[in-house]
């Protein structure tokens, strides 16, 4: 079964971020199931599952709780159109969204994938001010930055690897210094004067709070993001905060942006479903939903829309994970977890090889010195962790542990023994 699926695979599939020759020389890992924080493969090869698949994952594969209420709703409604019509899973996960985040977001629209909710967040901001009879045809956002990978979401995003090649089909966007990467000081001056310099013609600022993950796991402080409210209600533009990678207790806290920061637009997706289906959100406030509210006549609705918009399976998927959450009080049960992993990460400081050690909640990570992209070191540690029944996969100089909550310490310490050994047989 595994070679006939590996060599299928390649026959007829295009992987997504992936040079498909690679896999000449690093095969396809055909996977049979996954319970708990483990994936298991057709030769009864268990790994654990340490990013948590591509960081979605929450309450680990197959959960018992989250199939049951998935099953519960495959049996009542799988989908239906969302123009004209609603259903419980999607008004449940409304009401619950906007208790648990920042006061001013009162209205929550559905989209399917990470990308798509930073598109209907731009588009947003950008239609607002058209709606006000103003155009604004610039975003701000921090370099270094990752939204992800459709047109608009890239142009807004600032990692040349994913971005250089389109460069000629993507509007313009501005980058300002990004607070993981110089001083909070000098971030927010450089901010301020993107801002001034552009006046009149911005319409949102886009971040990533606290942590910059397809940027290398790059870090910063919330007292930068609080800055940087004040500063663009003083400009008179919107604050977008992506909370895709980081919201639902990634960093520790469910949300970043909280009531002291008060963002216009909140997207979220990832761990939205605990790691099951495709499902985005973005929230908004009032003023924000005001200015699309008229006769249709006038021509300012919202006429963007994804087939898929708050598919049942998933809101039900989403309301599961909420369930977890509140029913099992993960927020305050984390905090022994993250500080095992920070306890486990002073480890890396024994190796040469490495440095810039760093942590928010379950997100730790550290970068290889004097790292041979020709070498591709990053390859060599996942297949050597992999060989040894743990899924890592660095972004090049950067190895990151993103594990599911439900981890246990033995595991999570295991993840990174394998890592350790990985890192140490690169040598010098
Ligand atoms: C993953 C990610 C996205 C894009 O989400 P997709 O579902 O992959 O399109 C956007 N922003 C951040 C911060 C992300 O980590």
């Amino acid at each position: 079964m595994n070679s006939y699926l590996k060599e299928q695979d390649l026959q007829h599939i295009w992987h997504p971020c992936s040079q498909m020759k690679d896999y000449e020389s690093l095969p396809l890992i055909p996977i049979k199931s996954g319970k708990g924080v483990y994936l298991e493969d057709f030769e009864g090869n268990q790994y654990i599952d340490a990013i948590s698949s591509w960081w979605v994952n929450l309450f680990g594969h197959s959960n018992d709780y989250i199939n049951s209420k998935i099953k519960e709703q495959l049996n009542v409604l799988e989908h239906v159109i969302f123009a004209g019509f609603t259903h419980k899973p999607a008004l449940n996960l409304s009401k619950r969204i906007l208790s648990l985040t920042a006061s001013n977001l009162t209205k929550v629209f559905f989209a399917d994938n990470g990308s798509s909710a930073i598109e209907v967040s731009l588009k947003m901001a950008f239609q607002y001010f058209k709606n006000s009879g103003e155009v604004r045809d610039r975003f701000v956002s921090l370099k270094n930055s990752y939204h992800g990978e459709t047109l608009g979401a890239l142009a807004v995003g600032d990692v040349e690897l994913y971005k250089e090649i389109y460069e000629d089909i993507i509007i313009k966007t501005l980058q300002a210094k990004s607070p993981a990467i110089v001083s909070e000081d000098d971030a927010l001056e450089d901010m301020a004067k993107v801002l001034k310099q552009n006046r009149g013609r911005v319409s949102a600022v886009i971040i990533e709070p606290l942590v910059q993950c397809a940027g290398n796991m790059k870090m910063y402080d919330k007292s930068y993001i609080k800055s940087l409210k004040k500063l663009c209600e003083k400009e008179g533009v919107f604050l977008i905060a992506d909370e895709i990678a980081v919201g639902f207790g990634r960093t520790g806290e469910m949300f970043i942006c909280d009531e002291e920061i008060k963002p216009d637009f909140l997207c979220l997706s990832k761990g939205l479903t605990g790691g099951y289906l495709p499902l985005s959100l973005v929230l908004t406030t009032d003023e924000v939903y005001s200015k699309f509210y008229c006769d249709y006549s006038e021509g300012k609705s919202f006429l963007h829309s994804h087939s898929y918009t708050a598919n049942p399976l998933a809101c039900s998927a989403a309301n599961a994970t909420l369930d977890i959450f509140e029913n099992e009080n993960i927020i305050e049960k984390n905090r022994k977890k993250i500080e095992l992993l920070g306890k486990l990460l002073k480890r890396f400081e024994d190796l040469p090889r490495v440095e810039n050690i760093r942590q928010r909640g379950l997100i730790g990570a550290f970068d290889l010195k004097n790292y041979d992209f020709n070498k591709r070191e990053n390859l060599q540690i996942y297949q050597y962790c992999l060989e040894n029944g743990v899924l890592l996969r660095p972004l090049a100089q950067t190895v990151y542990f993103i594990p599911p909550f439900i981890i246990s310490d033995e595991e999570l310490e295991r993840v990174v023994d394998v890592a350790y050994e990985a890192v140490e047989r690169l040598g010098y």
